[in-house]
């Protein structure tokens, strides 16, 4: 499979010391937070795929949905307006609905955008059926990606990624026996897994999901994985048993922050210099932090967790629960 060629790779791998003075363990960040600015985070990597995809298909309209602050929305309305594209944007409407954030970016690339109740978010296959052949109607040639870009396409981008983890290994000199990377619609978790499948490395792969409970976050990774294998002439076989979910850092769901969250997000800050964001790296990198205090993880000693991106999350209800509650 063939495809763009835009993100900033590799992406560096760098020490946190954040983790050794607690721990005797090594934890180091790949900061796929740095593939691009305005297309920042880990959905690029899908979009290097899908959006060949569509240019080979001749498509001139990018469709896709997602939350009202989704990245994956964001990084597609901006790759659109790069390669001259339209795009229309399928959004979970929120009551607060403020122009800020990612939803600001969508606006000011041009995107065209579609707001759903929760109630109409329920029909989305029907509307997203619906829209598309409006746009066949006027004249257009639409590409439906699916949500955050994962389908067994866009986790190819994951894919190539877990080889560029292996040359990075190389390099550096180190083997790292566990990667953590946070699991929202699984393409992500689902790249690097085919990876270590079809490389026989053996390393343990573990989603933090701030989306689903565990049962419901591996199915969606094997479908995922089952569809990769047309583009790798294999015949793997997946069961959601070997998919190793974590879902105890959901927290109060998906996009919601709690405070003790939040103070993990500005402590790391203060001692490492990265920011991680409130809907997804904030969670999987807490969640990580206590499955080592809690001593899991007994088998994990270099430990590579993926900093996914998301720092559009930061909106104002997130910086006011921070800093205005004292
Ligand atoms: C979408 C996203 C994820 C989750 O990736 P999936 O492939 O959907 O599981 C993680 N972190 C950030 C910042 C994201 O935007």
């Amino acid at each position: 499979m063939d495809k763009i060629m835009i993100a900033n790779l590799p992406t560096k791998i760098e020490k946190v010391h954040f983790f050794s003075k607690d721990f005797d363990k090594s934890v180091f960040i790949k900061r796929d937070d740095q593939t691009g600015m305005a297309t920042s985070g880990n959905k690029l990597r899908k979009l290097e795929y899908l959006l060949n995809d569509a240019q080979n298909k001749k498509c001139d309209y990018l469709i896709t949905n997602g939350g009202i602050q989704s990245n994956h929305a964001r990084a597609t309305a901006v790759m659109a307006a790069k390669y001259k594209m339209n795009s229309l944007l399928i959004l979970k409407e929120d009551k607060k609905g403020k122009t800020e954030g990612n939803l600001f970016f969508n606006k000011l690339v041009g995107s065209k955008i579609k707001m759903l109740d929760e109630q109409q978010y329920q029909n989305l296959p029907s509307i997203i059926k619906d829209l598309k052949e409006e746009l066949i109607d006027s004249g257009h040639n639409p590409y439906v990606i699916p949500m955050g870009g994962s389908n067994g396409m866009g986790a190819l981008g994951y894919l190539d990624a877990y080889y560029e983890i292996l040359n990075q290994e190389e390099q550096l000199g180190i083997e790292f026996d566990t990667i953590v990377v946070t699991n929202g619609s699984g393409g992500t978790y689902a790249g690097l897994f085919y990876g270590n499948k079809e490389s026989k490395r053996n390393k343990t792969i573990i989603g933090m999901s701030v989306l689903n409970q565990r049962e419901q976050a591996a199915r969606d990774i094997v479908h995922i994985l089952e569809d990769m294998n047309q583009y790798r002439d294999s015949h793997f076989r997946f069961s959601a048993t070997e998919i190793n979910i974590i879902d105890r850092y959901i927290g109060l769901g998906y996009g919601k922050s709690q405070m003790n969250e939040l103070k993990f997000i500005e402590k790391f800050a203060q001692e490492e210099g990265i920011i991680l964001d409130p809907v997804y790296t904030g969670k999987s990198m807490y969640g990580l932090y206590h499955e080592l205090k809690n001593g899991n993880l007994q088998e994990s000693q270099n430990i590579l967790f993926i900093h996914t991106g998301g720092i559009f999350g930061w909106t104002d209800e997130k910086m006011n629960m921070l800093f205005d509650s004292m």
